[in-house]
């Protein structure tokens, strides 16, 4: 049987995109070639591109409503120095939500390009809330934030209203929950974490808010030549865009992000009631805070810890170690997650 997979990223994936995924690299479309030993430009894979970012636009429900979806490479790091290269004007500024190390990292590329003014942070507590009563300036050229922080399991529940651009990094909790996606000028998201392989980045901007800089950015840091070459200014990443494609329609015959986030939401209440419940455990996030992708738990007995750990391996749980910046355990539960893993680990808990 297979393991039940609480890895943070790479992560989970549906059992039937990774049937279609391998067949594909066999036999593609029954063209007798491989997925990814075929031209990127053969129109075989041009209609598994434009499939692809069509579904990421039509799930989130921003079709027709003047914005692109892109596939790039660089992961969700790249686009922490592509975001400033191009939203910040020369000489401008940008303003920055700090609620974890990924937010960090966004702002440390930010700075090499211009002035950040972090608006809160939430470091006085090792990241286990979101600071909520902040002031965006009005002079800044965007604002950033990371609406789930996949090490500390917090999430952003309602966002900032601001004058200037909104740009967010989704890359664990995108596709996961219904939210006015339209309230965004710019979101991007690893594929590793709630869509498919690493190796591909979604990045979806609002087309009217490129071209204000006057800078001269790279060609292969330049939004604008990805919307003109449509994702392939150079070779795409084959494979992970294919088993996006894939993950997307899974979504879409679930019933899309209104569907699974009920399923989401019912696995995250089922882990969270527990650990509010058990006095073995405690939740490690604020309460109002807490993440539906990346439950953080603490083990208050730690002498317990390597029963625990121990009833885990046996039951086939994977992935469950916590960050070395939180300790303890964190359980992501991503949309291909099924709630009957969940029920293993909370017996496990309550045998405990
Ligand atoms: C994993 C992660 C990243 C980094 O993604 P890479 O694709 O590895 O660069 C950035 N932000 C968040 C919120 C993440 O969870």
């Amino acid at each position: 049987m297979k393991k039940h997979n609480f890895s943070a990223g790479p992560c989970i994936l549906p059992q039937d995109v990774l049937k279609k995924a391998s067949q594909a690299v066999l036999n593609f479309n029954n063209i007798d070639l491989s997925l990814i030993e075929i031209s990127h430009r053969s129109s075989d894979f041009v209609a598994v591109m434009d499939k692809a970012t069509d579904l990421a636009l039509e799930l989130l429900d921003l079709k027709d409503k003047g914005y692109t979806a892109l596939f790039l490479q660089g992961g969700a790091s790249l686009e922490f120095l592509m975001v400033p290269y191009n939203l910040m004007k020369k000489d401008g500024k940008a303003a920055y939500l700090d609620t974890g190390a990924w937010s960090s990292k966004a702002i440390k590329e930010a700075k090499l390009l211009g002035e950040v003014e972090v608006v809160a942070s939430s470091k006085d507590k090792n990241y286990n809330y979101i600071p909520k009563d902040f002031k965006i300036p009005s002079n800044v050229d965007y604002f950033h934030c990371t609406s789930n922080n996949t090490i500390y399991g917090t999430q952003i529940k309602e966002f900032p209203k601001t004058d200037g651009l909104l740009v967010c990094d989704m890359s664990s909790d995108i596709f996961s929950r219904k939210l006015d996606f339209s309230q965004f000028d710019l979101i991007y998201a690893g594929a590793q974490k709630n869509m498919g392989p690493a190796g591909a980045t979604l990045v979806i901007i609002k087309d009217d808010i490129l071209g204000n800089t006057n800078r001269q950015i790279p060609s292969m840091l330049d939004y604008k030549i990805h919307i003109d070459k449509e994702s392939m200014f150079n070779t795409p990443p084959v494979f992970s865009v294919y088993v996006s494609m894939l993950t997307l329609e899974w979504l879409k015959d679930l019933g899309g992000i209104e569907a699974v986030e009920k399923l989401n939401n019912a696995k995250a209440e089922l882990l969270y009631n527990e650990i509010d419940r058990n006095p073995l455990f405690e939740g490690a996030a604020a309460v109002e805070d807490r993440s539906n992708m990346n439950v953080t738990f603490l083990l208050k007995e730690l002498t317990k810890k390597d029963h625990f750990d121990a009833m885990c391996k046996e039951a086939g749980i994977n992935g469950i170690k916590g960050h070395r910046s939180v300790g303890g355990f964190r359980a992501s539960i991503y949309n291909a997650m099924p709630i009957e893993s969940i029920e293993v680990l909370v017996d496990i808990m309550k045998k405990l």
